[in-house]
Formats: structure tokens, sequence, C-alpha cells
């Protein structure tokens, strides 16, 4: 922290490492989503109540309770609307934190917690698709419900445990083995899984411009190609320091998830970001998807390095999977992807994977979503752990109901303080190394069986 005269803080300046996004990566997303509304840059000074730094669907969400409560906010974005994860994510609409079961959640929020937290989670669909619907937002919204396969013998019986303890809090999950499974699938890799029916999917990125455009009508300022580079506080306010101009307010959110850097020392330490990866066909002839998800599930599988997929409406397949970023900065593992899907779906052998992109998202360490409020008018909601879809927008929506006088012992998520993660660089480093790894454990209990 630097501390310049006698009544100012200023963290320390920090510049985006994406300060001149150009474009989108080649995402089918990008390539159908409709138009975003006009944002330009932030031209000059403003006021306002709220400063939100990040339009992905944290910020976004956030920015329209807020403004629908004749708030003044201002989201300030490095790059367009949903750059980050949020436009670029696999659209997977999972009502559930990543725990397997609830017991461990329990050992690390205690029983109050729990409670609030299987709550929140478990609705979080339903608060998705209600959110959709409310403000007419066009992104191919489906509640289909949401199939997790087991890859092998060994976790059939823990995850068949799993789904009936979620159901005690109301998960209504059931159980599908055999040739129901196949059926609903079209794969004969998985035999067992649960049937989770309040997940669904949506074209994030059309997602992330509806609740951009719904939060712009009821009166939040976005502003795009904005990197916040600085933030200080000024007696009782904030002051956000862009390029061409200064937002001063009372409160502050940071939604910057995955591409946190340094604006709120020690932060980014407090997440390890990792790079998952998407493939996508174009429409596929009916012959060849036919067997596929026929009733439109989303799929996911419970291996350490995790496929999952999606049919669409136009009969293309969306899968994600594990990527990396490489030296240059470009995300790579799509053609491990590709053949993970052929053998998982033989029928798809020999289609043009047309679209290939990837993004950023955080990983905390006890993998739950964090939210602090580091400073008095302070606050940051991230670390979704590759379940963010539904999770952020309740995260965006709990934030903002904190700024509109919520006591922080009343909100589903615990207010932790900003606290590094230990031995982040090995961690990070060992991640890296241990996916090999982890591909291979999953490749001997799959062949196994
Ligand atoms: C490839 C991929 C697949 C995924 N698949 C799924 C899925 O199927 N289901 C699911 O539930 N989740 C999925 N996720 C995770 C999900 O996308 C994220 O959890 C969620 O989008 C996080 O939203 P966010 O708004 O918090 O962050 P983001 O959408 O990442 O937004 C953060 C924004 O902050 C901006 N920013 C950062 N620093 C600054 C600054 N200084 N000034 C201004 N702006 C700044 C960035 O430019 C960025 O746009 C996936 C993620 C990826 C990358």
């Amino acid at each position: 922290m630097v501390y310049s005269g006698s009544n100012m803080i200023a963290f320390q300046h920090w510049t985006h490492p994406m300060e001149t996004p150009a474009h989108l990566p080649k995402s089918l997303w990008a390539a159908t989503a409709p138009e975003a509304i006009g944002a330009g840059a932030l031209p000059g000074d403003l006021d306002v109540d709220v400063t939100i730094v990040g339009a992905g669907f944290t910020g976004l969400r956030a920015a329209l309770v807020l403004a629908q409560a004749g708030t003044r906010v201002a989201v300030l974005e490095a790059g367009d609307i949903g750059w980050g994860a949020s436009g670029r994510n696999g659209g997977q609409v999972n009502p559930m934190l990543p725990f397997n079961g609830p017991d461990r959640l329990k050992s690390l929020v205690g029983p109050r917690y729990l409670d609030r937290l299987a709550e929140v989670s478990l609705n979080s669909a339903d608060e998705l698709f209600e959110l959709i619907r409310t403000h007419q937002i066009a992104c191919d919204a489906r509640q289909n419900g949401w199939l997790r396969v087991d890859h092998c013998r060994k976790v059939q019986a823990s995850s068949r445990a799993n789904a009936e303890r979620w159901n005690q809090f109301g998960a209504n999950m059931t159980y599908v083995s055999g040739s129901d499974l196949h059926a609903l699938t079209g794969s004969k890799i998985y035999h067992s899984g649960v049937l989770a029916p309040k997940g669904g999917a949506v074209q994030p990125l059309a997602l992330a411009r509806g609740v951009a455009r719904a939060a712009h009508n009821a009166g939040a300022q976005i502003f795009t190609h904005s990197p916040v580079t600085a933030l200080a506080q000024d007696r009782n306010r904030w002051v956000a320091t862009t390029r061409k101009g200064r937002v001063r307010s009372h409160w502050v959110i940071l939604a910057t998830n995955g591409y946190t850097g340094d604006l709120l020392p020690g932060l980014s330490q407090t997440i390890i970001p990792i790079c998952p990866v998407q493939i996508a066909t174009d429409p596929l002839p009916d012959e060849v998807i036919r067997e596929i998800l026929p009733k439109g599930q989303t799929i996911s599988d419970t291996r350490r390095v995790i496929m999952y997929a999606r049919r669409e409406p136009d009969n293309r397949m969306v899968f994600g999977g594990h990527g990396k970023m490489n030296r240059a900065g470009e995300i790579v593992g799509h053609d491990w992807l590709i053949k993970d899907a052929m053998r998982i779906f033989p029928q798809l052998r020999g289609v043009d994977w047309s679209y290939r992109w990837g993004g950023t998202i955080a990983i905390t360490q006890d993998r739950l979503p964090h939210l602090h409020e580091p400073k008095p008018g302070l606050l940051v909601g991230l670390g979704y752990n590759g379940r963010g879809v539904a999770m952020s927008h309740v995260m965006g929506r709990v934030l903002a109901e904190r700024v509109l006088g919520a006591a922080p012992d009343s909100l589903p998520f615990p207010v932790t303080p900003v606290r590094p993660i230990r031995f982040r660089g090995s961690q990070m480093l060992g991640k890296g190394l241990a996916i090999g790894w982890m591909k291979l454990l999953d490749r001997i209990e799959t062949a196994i069986g």
C-alpha cells in the first residue's frame, strides 16, 4: 500500500495485462451473440454511489440490482462486456458448488453457512433462469437438466450417496444407470450417473450482453476499454483511476475473478488462475448427432480432468475441459479435448471443430466462492472454481444487497479476510505438473471400469 498525503490511501498502481484487447478469441459465442449495447470508454471524471470493476456476470448482476434500487452505479471494464470468463465459458448452469457432497462443505463453513450455501447454490439455476425470463434475455436458455456421469465403478457408490445427501437439502436428483443412461447420453462409456433437473444451459456471451442491457436500461452506466489502473481512498470516497478519467464513489465492488491483478494488494494471491478450453462444431447432420444427448441435458463427468458437453438446438456439439496458457500467453489444450470427445462419442469421428477458445477462472484454496470486505466501502466477490455461471449471479446480487444495507452476517457467503494462499507459486507449478498425472489416473480408472 502506498501512502501519499495525510488523508489519501492509494493501492498500488497496476496495469491490466489485457490493456488493449483487440477482439474476443474465436469462440462460438462471439460469432453468434446478439450485439452488445454501445458502451465506450469512460470519457472523464464521474461521481456515483458505487463503482464496479469488471463487466462479467458478477459485476453486471450487481450493477442491475443496484440500478434497480435507484443507486447511481458505474461499471468499468478493461475489455468489452463479457470479455472475461463470462463471455467464454461452457454455458452450463450447474446448480451446485464444486463439492461432491455436503459433508465437506459443512466441515469448512459449519452448519449455519452450510444451510445458507446449500440453499443459494441449489436454487442458483432457478434464480438465473428467472432473471433471464424477467428481462427477456435472448440467450438460448434451457433448463433441461444436468447429467453428472461416473467415469468408473469406483465412484458410483459415493456419487449416488452424495446425491441422496444433497436431496435432503432439496436437490431432487435422480440416479440413472445402464440402458436408461446410454439412451440419455448416446455414449456407451458411462454406465451410471445422477440427473440434476434444475441444471441447464445458456449462450453465455448473449447472457452477459443481456444482463448489461438490463442494467443499462435500469440506469447503470457501463464503460468498456476502461481498465482501472489504481484504486485510492480519499477521505470518505473511493477513487478509481482509468486512462481518461476517475470515478469517485462511496462503494467499490471488485468483480475481476480469474483476471484479478494487484489493484487490491494480496487479492490475486488468494486465487489460482487456471485456463479451461472449449471446442465447438458447426451444425451436424442428423445422422451424426441423432443419438447424442437427445433430450438436451448438459453432461459432465466425474474425472479429475473433467469433460463437459452440450448439444445445441441447431445440432452443434460444444465441449469443455482442461487447458493451459503457454509461454506466449495463448490458451492451448484443444487437441486433447477433441480426442476425448471422439472417445466418448465415436459418432463425432471426422467432424470439423470449427471453434476453439478458452479463458481464465479463479480457483480458491477451499473451493468456496469468496466474499471479502477488506475496508469500509470495498467489496470483493470471486472464486467460483469453474461453477460460476449461476453462482456469480448470486454473488453479484448478494454484493449489491450488502451495499444496500444487508448486515455482513446475514449474507449467504461468510465474509472472510483476504488471505493469500500459502506456497501459491509451488501450488500453481504443482497443478500444472499434476494434470498429466491426473489424466493418467483417470485413464487407468476408466480402463478398469
Ligand atoms: C472456458 C471456460 C469454461 C467455463 N465453463 C463453465 C460452465 O460451463 N459452467 C459454469 O458454471 N462456469 C463455467 N466457467 C466459469 C465461469 O465462466 C466464471 O466463474 C464466471 O464467468 C465468472 O464471472 P465473473 O464476472 O466473476 O468474472 P469474469 O467474467 O472473468 O469477469 C471479470 C472481468 O474483470 C475485468 N477486469 C479485470 N481487471 C480489471 C481492471 N483492473 N479494470 C477493469 N476491468 C478489469 C476483466 O477484463 C473481466 O472481463 C467457465 C470458465 C471458462 C473460462
